[in-house]
């Protein structure tokens, strides 16, 4: 095995071999809880609380806080960490001026979770002010702020950002806690049920028949155990799916047609990044970190808007090795004459004859009212999307 190979960690192995545990014991919780009664408090915005979370059960291993100024630059500049890991979305946390007044480096903080109750801690190493343009355009390709997360830097974000590593004092009370598993525990899982290779599913939205055919054609591989589907369900934008709602439809999916031993579900609750490509490896490498092999690819996965080209996301893993096999496929359809899914590289008949499975398409057709064609969505799903209350207004 070659160095590299080695730096990045084994088939299975978390990300850089090791991973990161920023979780206090017990014990060492409740002295630090009032400790915490003492210390400069700061109530961040939504996005960096999940990420503290996150970088505590090591899912950015290896990552054990937040960049400071020299990691920043490395990942927007070279896609990769200061150690040579290849990693291409920086996490930062920031706050704003009356905040950042009060901040010392070499201070530890308390961290306040979106009730304001003390959640964390972060031991501050560096303070220093954000550069929101290189951000966007390192990070994000642009600077229009039409682009969701392009939007919060520049208007959601404070100016000043704070490094440094991070304690966790308790988990976070999620809407959706019951499946937010960790890296620990999903690893746990995995070798309970015997699982060798796990192929991991990205995903924000409920499941119609192309997702269940690319998880199903990347479960038949004979080199693959088991099927990891952890969809990421952070921050609700207007328009989106409740977080709850995609569960449930998983779970309707998972439980009528998959078989128990196969599947694992679970979820990730951080902010969705709209990267494209880089998005993309950065999700596989958050998947290695939760136990995953294999990582599927689908047609433009993590895109909004016209960004970034639809198989740029494929491409990126021929640049970068993370450790993980990517396995990617072309857009999905269900094709009336081969009376199956199918892609361009399987089908051969005119587009007249593929019914869509576009997320928007049947998002219209649910609203108003019709019936969708049970080709491209399981009717359970189905009752499910149809309730009046699943999507925020
Ligand atoms: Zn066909």
């Amino acid at each position: 095995m070659s160095a590299q190979a080695a730096a990045i960690g084994r088939p299975g192995e978390p990300y850089g071999a090791r991973l990161v545990d920023r979780v206090l014991p017990q014990d060492k919780a409740e002295s630090k809880l009032s400790e915490s009664r003492e210390l400069q408090k700061i109530r961040p915005f939504v996005d960096f609380v999940y990420d503290v979370e996150k970088i505590a059960v090591g899912a950015y291993s290896p990552i054990e806080g937040f960049m400071g100024s020299d990691a920043f630059r490395s990942v927007i500049e070279e896609n990769k960490l200061p150690n040579g890991l290849p990693w291409t979305i920086p996490i930062v946390i920031t706050v704003g001026d009356e905040e950042a007044r009060l901040v010392r480096e070499g201070e530890e903080l308390a961290v306040l979770d979106w009730n304001g109750d003390v959640f964390a801690t972060l031991e501050v190493e560096e303070v220093f002010r954000l550069p929101k343009e290189d951000f966007a355009r390192g990070a994000y390709g642009t600077l229009d702020t039409n682009h969701p997360n392009v939007y919060d830097i520049f208007h959601s974000y404070g100016d000043t950002a704070l490094a440094g590593r991070v304690n966790l004092i308790r988990r976070l009370n999620l809407p959706t806690v019951n499946y937010e598993l960790s890296p620990r525990e999903t690893r746990e899982l995995f070798a309970r049920m015997g699982w060798r290779n796990v192929v991991a599913y990205q995903c924000r939205n409920p499941p119609h028949t192309a997702h269940e055919y690319i998880q199903r054609v990347s479960l038949e591989r004979s080199d693959v155990d088991g099927l990891f589907i952890q969809p990421v369900i952070g921050r609700l934008k207007k328009g989106d799916y409740k977080p709850g709602v995609i569960m449930e439809a998983y779970r309707a999916v998972v439980g009528a047609y998959y078989p128990r031993e196969r599947v694992v579900l679970s979820s990730l609750s951080i902010t969705m990044r709209y990267a494209g490509p880089k998005a993309a490896l950065f999700y596989a490498i958050v998947r290695k970190n939760y136990g995953a092999t294999h990582y599927i690819v689908g047609r433009d996965q993590a895109g909004v808007g016209k960004y970034y080209d639809p198989y740029a996301c494929h491409r990126i893993f021929d640049q970068f090795d993370v450790g993980v096999v990517p396995l990617r496929y072309r857009e999905t359809f269900y094709c009336r004459r081969c009376g199956s899914m199918a892609t361009d590289k399987t089908c051969p008949h005119p587009e007249e004859e593929h019914i869509s499975t576009s997320q928007t398409r049947m998002r219209e057709l649910l609203k108003q009212g019709k019936e969708l064609p049970a080709e491209i969505l399981r009717p359970e799903v189905r009752r499910i999307l149809s309730r009046p209350d699943v999507i925020l207004e």
